[in-house]
């Protein structure tokens, strides 16, 4: 099966931040990307803009040299690489400053789409903002790309709404969370949705609990200084894995439209109940033999920053009453991997004995890596011998089940730019809900910042601290394993 390009029309995308660190790894790839898929158009044209000062030839060096770093052999042919860096420009401007703005107006297309792309630290958002405005160039086909963090709590999430919304629509708004732009994630909402089989089941009444997990393996790295300042809760929990929680747990909304997914994953966030203390681990990742302790690589050795988070939280609605979910990420884990994991009920009654053990079905919505869905069924073990029951896997990877026609699914930079591109804003975060899922987080910050809690230390290369197993062995249910 060959995937699909769907045709868009010419635009102007500005990427700005353009020679930084996001640029280059992830936006000009997934832009070259697009343009080998067939779906960048004649006349578009990115234009790269920061402080430092380049010309349009530097750029393109620039941005080969992030292709054939970030992008290796993606299913591009010869002689692509210069046709699309030829629709490549840039500016020297500074979002604090006056200099570049009247040339980058100058280089903007009448009556075409414009996105521009936020790729640059917060704090010059709203500056950003302002000199698009005054600079004449907020038209309506202006859109903006914001990156997270959008916001530290609910005070400054407000503001940065607030600060968007003098100069720019809530539909010109597309607040990037890159999970989202995973092919699985809007698989999910095809396997709830597209199927009878789950959805009567997709409730308290045959779903034990839920577990969602996104383990990294690397550390702060170069981020220290911001990270120190953010910890797992903020960087990690208040967006991606409540992102991810309002998908599974969401009511299936009229039409797969953007404002009826995000009104129901809004009504989520807003049923969420309180965390409460013992529901809660925070930990810090001690050092190993190749790499330092969180609190060397923050170079705060008092540092009381979380580079784990677990918790165990209800969704206080009719589908959901009385069934826990576990949300649990951290750094410098056993493995890289992002899964939810759906856990069924035992069923009521064994007929087979009670030598054939417990048997729960297991639905696996892994979205790094091997992105796929996989559902642990019940069978007999084959041959002879009696009735012994094993658990085998229903695996759904994309890979494998389209064939090697399908390629590789687009990252998720490449959907969610041209989704920009498009209009389409399902698969962005409405203001509304970045707030409502930082109210529900800020309590949580501030408790235990009243305590005084101090994160509990973890193995490099574990599962996180002692005390998460406990969060479930009390509950009488464990994590399943931390598998790349
Ligand atoms: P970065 O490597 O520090 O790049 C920042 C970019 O902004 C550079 O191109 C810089 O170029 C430009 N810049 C700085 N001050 C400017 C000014 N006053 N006017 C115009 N341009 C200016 O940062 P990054 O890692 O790419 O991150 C960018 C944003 O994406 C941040 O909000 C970050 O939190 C978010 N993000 C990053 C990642 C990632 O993987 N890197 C992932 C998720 C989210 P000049 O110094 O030449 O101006």
């Amino acid at each position: 099966m060959v995937s699909r390009v769907i045709p868009v029309d010419p635009f102007d995308l500005v990427i700005f931040g353009g020679t930084g660190d996001l640029a280059k790894r992830k936006v000009i790839p997934a832009l070259f990307r697009r343009y080998c898929a067939g779906q960048m158009p004649e006349g578009a044209r990115i234009i790269g803009a920061a402080r430092s000062e380049h010309d349009a030839e530097e750029y393109r060096e620039f941005a080969a040299e992030s292709i054939r770093e970030f992008s290796p052999g993606r299913g591009c042919e010869d002689g692509t690489l210069e046709g699309f860096l030829s629709r490549l420009d840039y500016v020297t401007i500074d979002a604090m400053g006056e200099d570049g703005w009247e040339e980058l107006a100058s280089k903007m297309t009448e009556d075409r789409v414009r996105a521009f792309y936020f790729s640059v630290g917060p704090g010059l958002f709203g500056a950003l903002a302002d000199k698009i405005h005054a600079h004449g160039m907020a038209t309506p086909e202006a859109r903006i790309v914001v990156e997270k963090p959008f916001g530290n709590d609910l005070a400054t999430a407000k503001e940065l709404n607030a600060t968007l919304a003098t100069h720019f629509d809530e539909g010109q708004i597309y607040r990037i969370d890159h999970y989202l732009g995973k092919e699985t994630v809007q698989n999910l909402m095809a396997v709830r949705f597209g199927n009878m089989l789950f959805e009567p089941l997709w409730n308290s009444q045959y779903v034990d609990h839920i577990q969602i997990t996104v383990a990294e393996t690397v550390g702060v790295g170069g981020r220290g200084e911001y990270y120190d300042k953010s910890g797992a809760m903020r960087d990690m929990m208040q967006n991606h894995l409540m992102q991810l929680l309002c998908l599974i747990a969401m009511e299936p909304p009229a039409r797969f439209e953007p404002d009826a997914v995000r009104d129901e994953k809004l009504k989520v966030i807003r049923a969420l109940g309180d965390v409460l203390p013992h529901h809660l681990v925070r930990g810090q990742y001690d050092a190993d033999a190749d790499h330092p302790s969180y609190r060397e690589a923050v170079d705060n050795p008092r540092s009381k920053t979380e580079s784990y988070v677990a918790l165990k939280t209800h969704i206080n609605n009719w589908r959901w009453a009385g069934t826990p979910f576990y949300l649990r990420t951290g750094k410098r884990l056993k493995a890289r991997s992002s899964v939810i994991n759906v856990m069924f009920k035992d069923t009521p009654h064994s007929i087979f004995g009670e030598e054939a053990g417990r048997h729960a079905n297991v639905l696996s919505i892994r979205l790094q890596p091997n992105e796929g869905i996989t559902l642990q069924v019940t069978i007999k073990e084959p041959g002879p011998g009696g009735m012994r029951l094993i658990d085998v896997p229903l695996d759904m990877t994309f890979a494998e089940a389209l064939g090697e026609e399908g390629g590789d699914p687009p990252d998720a930079y490449e959907r969610l730019i041209m989704d920009v591109i498009r209009g389409n804003q399902t698969l962005f975060m409405r203001g509304d809900e970045v707030e409502a899922a930082w109210a529900w987080t800020d309590p949580i910050i501030a408790g235990w910042e009243a305590r005084g809690d101090v994160p509990k230390p973890y193995d490099s290369g574990s599962t996180g601290p002692r005390d998460a197993e406990l969060l479930l062995l009390r509950d009488k249910r464990e994590w399943r394993g931390i598998t790349p």
